[in-house]
């Protein structure tokens, strides 16, 4: 059994799809780019773009600035991937996937090169800065690659095969599993879309949230042991010297912001990551996420990232522990005035209550 879906008429209004198909039809050339430190929404809809398009007889050239993690090989097309060095200078049209801002697309994207070449964005990031030529923009979806079963559906591309495992992923991996607060009703019919098309779930997690390496882990160990918890903001930092000490890879222990906030004495939790960025220079990867009610994203926008209410981060320069320092701290502030904001929006509602309530008896 093979339906469409009816969410694809809320999230792809008709002008958007017409405008996306005025833009795609006549392009000969396609580069698609998602963004660096790419994740497993960067991945499938990379992949899962080049396989709506080549239904349509394209050829797209998909690129990402950082090399992919190997766990996500098993994506058909994950070998078509190429980095910022078989980019070319001219395109009829390029298509940048879940990066909220320009930057995001790393050294694949040259303003000077390509500035002048039709962007289609599409992306899912309430702080998305609208900076293509035509913006599809559905902060309502949980992933990139769940906006990308509405347009497949529009373009008429079969939901199956390697369009479906790498559509799949995404929707898995940004959603933690189908366990996030923004799992609506809309995901559950994509992912039932997609898992008809003859991907599996089960197979999905294994392959990407629960799969951990033994130095991962111990690194781990070693950071929880010095994690901090002040105002039930909880954090760590990941510095250079640790990852050496346990044996870690670059990539290796990701995703540990995402278990600090599962401590129940927090409700934001924050990670800082030291990095060398392609430069050569060392920056500060940050990784916000926070429990339903907070929200991380304005923080991360207010430091130059970006994200959703429940997960965003940012990329600053400095030492680890004055970045940690001062960033911590802007947490704890955001934290405060959001429960002041409902603080004072629950009396206002309780004192209104009253009011009627009294007018009511009066
Ligand atoms: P993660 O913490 O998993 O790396 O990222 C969580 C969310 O924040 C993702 O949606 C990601 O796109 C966004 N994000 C993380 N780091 C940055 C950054 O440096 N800049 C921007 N614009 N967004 C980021
Ligand atoms: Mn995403």
């Amino acid at each position: 059994m093979t339906q469409t879906s009816t969410a694809g008429a809320l999230f792809l209004l008709p002008e958007i799809e017409s405008a996306i198909r005025s833009a795609i039809l006549p392009a000969e050339r396609i580069l698609c780019v998602s963004h660096v430190s790419p994740d497993g929404d960067a991945i499938g809809s990379l992949l899962g773009m080049g396989w709506i398009l080549g239904h349509l007889n394209k050829q797209p050239t998909l690129a990402l600035a950082d090399k992919p993690s190997a766990d996500f090989a098993y994506i058909p097309g994950f070998d078509q991937i190429v980095g910022a060095s078989a980019v070319a200078d001219t395109y009829d049209l390029i298509i940048c996937l879940d990066a909220s801002s320009a930057d995001r697309m790393g050294s694949v994207y040259r303003p000077a090169l390509h500035g002048q070449t039709l962007l289609l964005v599409i992306d899912h990031h309430i702080t998305n800065t609208n900076f293509g030529t035509l913006n599809w923009v559905a902060p309502g979806c949980a992933a990139v690659c769940q906006m990308l079963v509405y347009l497949a559906d529009a373009l008429g591309a079969p939901i199956e095969g390697g369009l479906a495992v790498a559509l799949l992923t995404g929707l898995i991996t940004d959603t933690l599993g189908l366990r996030t607060s923004n799992t609506d009703a809309h995901v559950l019919q994509a992912a039932m879309r997609l898992t008809e098309g003859g991907a599996t779930i089960h197979e999905i997690v294994a392959r990407t949230i629960q799969s951990r390496s033994f130095a991962g882990m111990r690194l781990w160990g070693a950071i929880l042991s010095e994690a901090k918890l002040q105002e039930r903001v909880i954090w760590a930092t990941i510095s250079q010297a640790q990852r050496k000490r346990a044996g870690a890879e670059e990539k290796e222990g990701e995703g540990l912001s995402g278990f600090l906030v599962s401590a129940k004495e927090a409700d934001i939790s924050a990670t800082f990551t030291e990095r060398f960025n392609s430069a050569g220079e060392r920056v500060v990867e940050c990784s916000f996420r926070a429990k339903p009610g907070f929200d991380v994203s304005q923080v991360a926008l207010s430091l130059g990232g970006g994200g959703h209410p429940p997960a965003a981060g940012c990329t600053l320069a400095g030492p680890l522990e004055d970045v940690a320092a001062q960033v911590s701290n802007a947490l704890k502030d955001a934290r405060r005035s959001q429960l002041a904001a409902r603080q004072a929006m629950a009396a206002n509602a309780a004192h209104q209550n009253a009011a009627h309530q009294n007018a009511a008896h009066g």
